[in-house]
């Protein structure tokens, strides 16, 4: 399997004042053909650094894809700065000339002096005709590696990816693998314990296995690589039902899954109607089940936190109101230092109170709470015979 890098190049990038979605697309595309990324980087429009990132992307990649920067302008660099990374000049190339004069007749306008520059490109480069725009892009061979130099224009970049980039790299590289990525979401237990259970396979090389943590849940990413989407499913299935097995019901579901629709499937699914008591989440609880489908009239969302709030009398009522056999009250206390939350479930199992407290930033907490209070109804609702 080939390995790629990428280099977003421009001063606006790091400046901050547009996001770099040409890498994401790039390195989305890379993954479904089976090419491994190693690392993207972000250069602003200067030549001599350019053409440095490229030396050091080369040092340890089979090609490196650059994009932006190719545009007629003075500080559109990236031609010179591959001439230079190459140690050859620029060369005037008549026929990029006449494509250009040629896309400009089409869009009925005129060029200017300055477009003359876009068909400069390395000595000895590769043109790939870019349809869609005025910017010819370039394959440059560097001592039997590639840099494949792309325009910033994100519709013209896509186009050239997929018509021209592409065909080359399964040509020149007989790419035939493939890499799968599947996440697992697990709730109620911290980032370390999972780690604790699965660290072993965190040592795998392919599939590999990867942990994310974010306020009140855990993915596990598993990553293969295998000659056809069938075979890396199977790797992946594989490893999946280990993890599963090690887990058990804390992971709640993978890709797409979340908390509030696994709820709301299980509720449907054992047809009990649930009412809530939403206090001090600014609704944000009630806004994530309501996306999965649940009944918004089956809250009561309180705004402030309320000392004076009875939870069980105020979901009693809520749950008489709406018929329902399931309650779920969550109040959430904000802190500087410590946040907490007080989780009630009523339902015919019973009632459970937890009281949780978490230490991390102040602005996840909330986040944090309505995946706690949603993760102690769904292991309520797992013990519910229908
Ligand atoms: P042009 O011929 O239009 O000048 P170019 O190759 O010189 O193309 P840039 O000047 O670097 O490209 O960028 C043109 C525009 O494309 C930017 O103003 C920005 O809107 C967009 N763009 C550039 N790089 C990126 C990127 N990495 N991610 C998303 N958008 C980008
Ligand atoms: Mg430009």
């Amino acid at each position: 399997m080939p390995v790629a890098e990428i280099i977003a190049i421009g001063t606006e990038l790091l400046l901050g004042e547009i996001t770099d979605t040409n890498t994401r697309f790039i390195a989305r595309r890379l993954r479904e053909n089976g090419v491994d990324l190693l690392r993207t980087s972000m250069v602003g429009d200067n030549a001599e650094r350019i053409a440095l990132a490229i030396h050091e992307s080369l040092s340890r990649a089979d090609f490196v894809i650059t994009t932006g920067g190719l545009g007629p302008t003075v500080d559109d660099p990236t031609r010179l700065a591959v001439a230079k990374a190459a140690g050859v000049e620029l060369e005037y190339r008549p026929e990029l000339w006449d494509q250009i004069l040629d896309r400009f007749r089409r869009y009925s306008r005129e060029p200017s002096e300055n477009n003359r520059r876009q068909a400069y490109i390395p000595q000895g480069s590769q043109p790939l005709e870019n349809q869609v725009g005025t910017a010819p892009a370039f394959i440059t061979t560097i001592a039997g590696h590639f840099v494949i130099s792309l325009p910033g224009v994100p519709g013209e970049m896509e186009w050239l990816m997929g018509n021209l980039v592409l065909p080359f790299l399964h040509e020149t590289y007989n790419l035939h693998e493939i890499i799968q990525v599947r996440v697992l979401h697990l709730a109620g237990l911290g980032e370390s314990m999972v780690d604790e259970r699965i660290s072993e396979l965190e040592l795998l090389a392919n599939p590999t296995i990867g942990l994310s943590a974010h306020a009140g849940q855990v993915d596990i990413r598993i990553t293969a690589k295998a000659d056809s989407p069938s075979r890396a499913d199977s790797m992946i299935a594989e490893i999946e039902s280990d993890i599963r097995h090690r887990m058990g019901d804390y992971v709640y579901g993978a890709d797409a899954d979340t908390l509030a629709g696994v709820i709301l499937q299980i509720t449907t699914g054992k047809n009990l109607n649930l009412a809530l008591v939403d206090c001090g989440t600014n609704g944000e609880l009630t806004r994530r089940l309501v996306a999965a489908g649940f009944p918004a009239a089956n809250s009561r969302v309180i705004s402030t936190p309320a000392p004076e709030l009875d939870p069980e009398t105020a979901l009693m009522e809520q749950m008489q109101k709406s018929g329902s056999v399931i309650g779920l009250s969550a109040s959430f206390l904000p802190g500087q230092e410590q946040q907490s939350v007080h989780i009630l479930v009523i339902s015919p199992n019973g009632r459970t109170t937890t009281t949780r407290t978490y230490g991390g930033a102040p602005a996840n907490g909330i986040g944090w709470s309505v995946n706690t209070a949603l993760d102690a109804l769904r292991r309520t609702l797992l013990t519910i015979k229908t």
